[in-house]
């Protein structure tokens, strides 16, 4: 009864051997349908670039140098002061990622009007024009005494500040802040400056004095603490000056 067992067994091997080829069309068609829908799918676009940061360039100007000495401070030369301070605070902010381009980094003399070609080339978002001075007590700030006009497409040179005049006076303002905030006096003036008058930027003039109001002893230029203190507040208010620039 071979056949009959035959019979018996091969039906349902067949039926077996029917169903998984339908299960692997199935398999088939699923991935064809798959493989032509990725085709037929749009390519994802690249991701947009990220937005630039606006680019912020301080302007650091060490007064005088070279044949034009400043004035005499207690125990060195104006124009050796200014260019300490230049190159401290330059290190400051460079370690706060501020790129500050200076107006002279040696003992140079350089000309009011070189000062202002190096900052309106710059398209500084500041320039500050550092002074010692033996007179006077803290840190005296001037702007320009230009009366403010609109900021004009050529400015003219000597009163091209003119159209700066009120940013100037906003730096000023921040720069006090920053002072204040770090316990040193401050006086706020507007005058005549040479070089800062031909400045297209936001541009003021930080006169150091000794500070006379430091528990009634005199702190003098020369003092480390007293310049690092400075040092400190100036570099604190450029960071703050380039954060209120981001503001719409
Ligand atoms: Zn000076």
């Amino acid at each position: 009864m071979a056949v009959s067992l035959e019979t018996r067994c091969v039906p349902p091997l067949r039926n077996r051997l029917a169903a998984i080829r339908r299960q692997l069309w199935a398999v088939a068609a699923f991935v064809a349908i798959a493989v032509s829908a990725a085709a037929q799918a749009p390519p994802t676009p690249p991701p947009a670039p990220a937005p630039q940061p606006p680019r912020f360039v301080v302007v650091l100007d060490a007064a005088h140098g070279g044949n034009d000495p400043g004035g005499h401070l207690a125990n060195e030369s104006e124009k050796a002061f200014s260019l300490a301070l230049s190159v401290r605070l330059r290190s400051l902010l460079g370690a706060r990622g501020i790129q500050v381009i200076t107006t002279r980094e040696s003992d140079s003399t350089v000309e009011s009007n070189r000062r202002a070609e190096i900052a309106n080339h710059a398209n500084a978002q500041a320039c500050l024009s550092l002074h010692g001075s033996q007179s006077g007590s803290g840190v005296h700030l001037f702007a320009s005494s230009l009366p403010p006009a609109q900021p004009a497409r050529f400015p003219a040179w000597k009163t091209a500040q003119a159209g700066w005049v009120t940013r100037s006076l906003s730096l000023a303002g921040v720069v006090n802040s920053a002072l204040q905030h770090a316990g040193l006096p401050v006086t706020l003036g507007r005058t005549a400056l040479p070089a800062i008058d031909s400045m297209t930027c936001p541009a003021i003039a930080i006169e150091i004095a000794p500070n006379r109001a430091a528990g009634n002893t005199k702190t003098g230029l020369d003092d480390p603490g007293y310049q690092a203190q400075i040092a400190e507040a100036l570099a604190a208010a450029m960071l703050e000056w380039k954060a209120e620039g981001r503001q719409p």
